[in-house]
């Protein structure tokens, strides 16, 4: 889909109708039917993929078929109703959280502009409050009894196709950051409404190829992108040989190495797309230098998560071979990259569905001796952490003007900041190698705005949509690229560094984006190293 051009879509931000009806609402918002056309929805996913899911075990991904939004038939299981208010009560019964959050709102507001997309878009039922009432009004007119006796009056809504159609719309216009959370008084997480009617929509068959299919070739190979084996490995190799090129010290790696001290894993985005490829060339060349037991694994080559944009049993089962890998090859713990939803599936859910990972030790880094009390359940340490300790004990040297050419500032990503509190250690490295500033406060930390294209929502046929609602992270930016001449936003996230790149490119041309290990590398001084100047860091083309 094309993008209107910038200063048009400027303009539609502020004063355009709503992307999902094609106008100004006229009407009651339960009245007002949800319009699907090309731009404004995520593509179906393939027959095939679907498939494939369903027929692997634990995992259930029925009504396979091709169809599309924009036809009035979405070719539903007959007792599709019923599957979903079955689907609902089992889920009130099975999560207090959801139960929760369907009772105790009080809709005073505080959450209704915090949301980026509807700051970008203008459309009201993307204010948090509204899209969780989507399903709350279902709730309440099935699950409570003011709503059995009182019906409308009371807020219920009986479900209908055209509510069904308007949780597809809105579900997938939430990218699950829970900025909205941070601001409710009663800590109200509307990012987990959003995965609920997610997972309601795959019981009968409503999905988009954007996420499963990444979930069907994670689940196979092990990794979205579906690279078998020698690939991943190849990639990795030619990776070693850009390191030995730039450096003069060629990398010392193995893969799948039963008895490695520590298995590294992050984002696949990281061994084969710009600019995520530089970040994998950091990890190489930061692990070389401290002389790190370690070890990469084809099998557990995908840190990203998707099974956690589609449901429960796909997450735990994406999570569970991470571990699984862990166990075979016998290493003390993990050292996870820089990504973010896999820190979050780790942090908020892994220990409740497959840990506490009791088989593996407490980690403990062999260059200083730090304990991370913290993974003492997860038994997974993220690279920043490490990193962060590294310096604070004087095991690393930097050359801080190697990185002259940048002025950075910082990205915090949804899921490392408001999932796992990482946010002083990607600041502690950045004061140490690059020179940078930050964002304006209500932008950065736990306020931190989503990149816009989180959760799976990275697919080009909604690229205005994604333009707009990642308006409000790159107005920070401007501010910054202005002001202090930025020209580097810099993040610990593999989608972030992907999708931030279309952002920037859209509303920031002249800032680029890079990995926290990219310019940890691009400062490093390695010993033995033969180095040329590099005038663009680890992206210098010798
Ligand atoms: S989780 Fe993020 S995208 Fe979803 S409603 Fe809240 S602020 Fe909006
Ligand atoms: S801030 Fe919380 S309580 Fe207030 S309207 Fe939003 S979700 Fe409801």
């Amino acid at each position: 889909m094309a993008v209107p051009k910038l200063e048009q879509l400027s303009k539609s931000v502020v004063q355009g109708p709503s992307l999902a009806t094609g106008a100004i609402p006229t009407r009651e918002w339960m009245d007002l039917p949800v319009v699907f056309k090309p731009g404004n929805y995520a593509y179906p996913a393939k027959k095939e993929k679907v498939e494939y899911l369903d027929s692997q075990s634990g995992l259930s991904f029925p009504n396979a078929r091709e169809w599309s939004p924009e036809d009035e038939d979405w070719k539903l299981p007959e007792d599709w109703k019923e599957i979903i208010l079955k689907g609902l009560k089992e889920r009130l019964g099975k999560f207090r959280s959801l139960k929760i959050f369907m009772d105790c709102c009080v809709r005073c507001g505080a959450c209704a502009d915090k949301c980026h997309f509807f700051l970008g878009t203008g459309d009201p039922k993307n204010m948090p409050v509204m899209r969780a009432e989507l399903l709350r009004s279902v709730y309440r007119n099935d699950f409570t009894l003011a709503g059995k006796v009182l019906g409308k009056m009371a807020g219920g809504r009986e479900m209908t196709v055209e509510i069904l159609k308007e949780w597809f719309m809105y579900s997938y216009q939430c990218t699950e950051c829970r900025r909205c959370s941070v601001f409710c008084p009663y800590g109200i997480d509307t990012a987990e409404v959003t995965m609920m009617m997610r997972e309601l929509l795959h019981l009968v068959g409503i999905g988009i190829n954007w996420i499963l299919e990444p979930v069907s070739n994670s689940n196979r190979t092990g990794n979205h992108m579906g690279l078998q084996p020698h690939t991943f490995k190849d990639n990795v190799d030619f990776l070693v040989d850009d390191v030995e090129a730039l450096t003069g010290i060629r990398p010392n790696i193995t893969f799948n190495r039963k008895g490695a001290e520590i298995l590294f894993i992050t984002p696949s985005a990281d061994v084969f797309a710009e600019p995520g490829l530089y970040t994998a060339m950091g990890y190489l060349a930061l692990f070389e230098a401290i002389g790190l037991d370690y070890t990469w694994s084809t099998y557990a080559s995908e840190g990203g998560n998707f099974g956690l944009f589609t449901n429960n049993e796909s997450m735990k089962k994406l999570n569970a071979k991470m571990y699984a890998e862990a166990e075979r090859l016998g290493v003390k713990y993990i050292i996870g990259g820089e990504c973010g939803h896999m820190w979050r599936v780790v942090h908020q859910y892994m220990n409740t569905m497959n840990g506490p990972a009791d088989f593996l030790e407490k980690p403990v880094s062999p260059i200083t001796g730090t304990v991370f009390e913290n993974a003492s359940s997860s038994k997974m340490v993220h690279i920043s952490e490490f990193t962060a300790d590294l310096i604070k004990h004087g095991k690393l040297k930097f050359d801080k003007s190697r990185n002259s050419h940048v002025k950075a500032t910082y990205h915090d990503s949804c899921n490392t900041a408001r999932a796992m509190g990482l946010m002083d250690e990607p600041r502690y490295i950045l004061d140490h190698v690059v020179d940078w500033v930050e964002m304006p406060e209500n932008t950065i930390r736990e306020q931190t705005f989503c990149c816009g294209s989180g959760t799976g929502l990275n697919t080009d046929e909604i690229m205005e949509l994604r333009m707009r609602s990642g308006l409000p992270r790159a107005n920070a930016v401007k501010y910054v690229q202005e002001k202090h001449d930025v020209n580097m936003l810099s993040c610990v996230c593999a989608i972030d560094r992907a999708t931030l790149t279309s952002l920037m490119d859209y509303w920031n041309p002249g800032v680029s984006v890079c990995g926290i290990t990219e310019l940890v590398a691009n400062a490093l001084i390695q010993e033995g190293e033969n180095r040329p100047e590099l005038d663009d860091g680890f992206r210098t083309l010798l």
